[in-house]
């Protein structure tokens, strides 16, 4: 299966970067995939998925928690207002946080329900218009406008534009981290996640490659 020759390339990337071995978090990208793939994947023992919509994650995701102990579900796509108490509510993990309004609307949230998911900060780093996620240069006042409201701001994401080369992508998301005292880097998917390790990647965003192509 797949999963196994993908679990190997990440310790081969940590290793080649002496970076601790298991160090980096793979996320099974599980959107639009025939629902036998995902379940091979369970029973192969995989327990840490996401998704990138909310609508898609709440139809098929409950069934499968109560069937399989310990399925860690994280929101990987754009989050909508109306959407974030569902969202607060199936995900431990959110890695689109990219907005002001967004950042107040969880933090009310997260005061009545008592608990809040992890976050990662959204970076558009191509500053690309039709794309989600903060401008780099709002990147550093967002995040710490979310720390002010007390919320659990772990890291920052990025999905690099399709034609560039991701490398300084990488390179500019780990910056904007590392200025922002944040370990949590959310970088790489199936053409790239080897590269992203390189530059330091913690999370790793893996779907048709270990899955297959995608049904669109
Ligand atoms: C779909 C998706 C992925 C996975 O993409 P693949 O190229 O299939 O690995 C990763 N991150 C985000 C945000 C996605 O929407």
């Amino acid at each position: 299966m797949q999963l196994d020759d993908i679990r190997a390339r990440i310790a081969r990337a940590e290793a080649d970067a002496a970076r601790t071995p298991g160090s980096v978090t793979l996320i099974a990208v599980s959107k639009l995939q025939p629902p036998e793939r995902v379940r091979a994947v369970l029973e192969a023992g995989h327990r840490t998925y996401g998704e990138n919509r909310v609508q898609e994650a709440a139809g098929k995701w409950p069934d499968w928690c109560a069937e399989f102990d310990g399925v860690d579900l994280h929101l990987v796509g754009p989050l909508q207002t109306n959407k974030a108490r569902q969202a607060m509510e199936l995900f431990s993990t959110i890695h689109t946080l990219d907005r002001p309004k967004l950042a107040r609307t969880l933090a009310r949230l997260a005061q009545d329900l008592g608990r809040c998911p992890d976050l990662f900060v959204q970076v558009n780093t191509g500053a690309e218009p039709q794309k989600a996620g903060v401008l780099p240069e709002d990147a550093d006042a967002l995040i710490t406008e979310a720390r002010a409201l007390d919320l659990p701001v772990i890291g920052v994401m990025c999905i690099p534009p399709v034609d560039a080369d991701p490398l300084t992508h990488f390179r500019d998301l780990r910056e904007i981290g590392a200025r922002n005292g944040l370990a949590g880097l959310s970088m790489g998917m199936s053409d790239d996640f080897e590269a992203a390790i390189a530059e330091g990647a913690t999370h790793v965003r893996v779907g048709s490659a270990l899955f297959g192509a995608r049904d669109t």
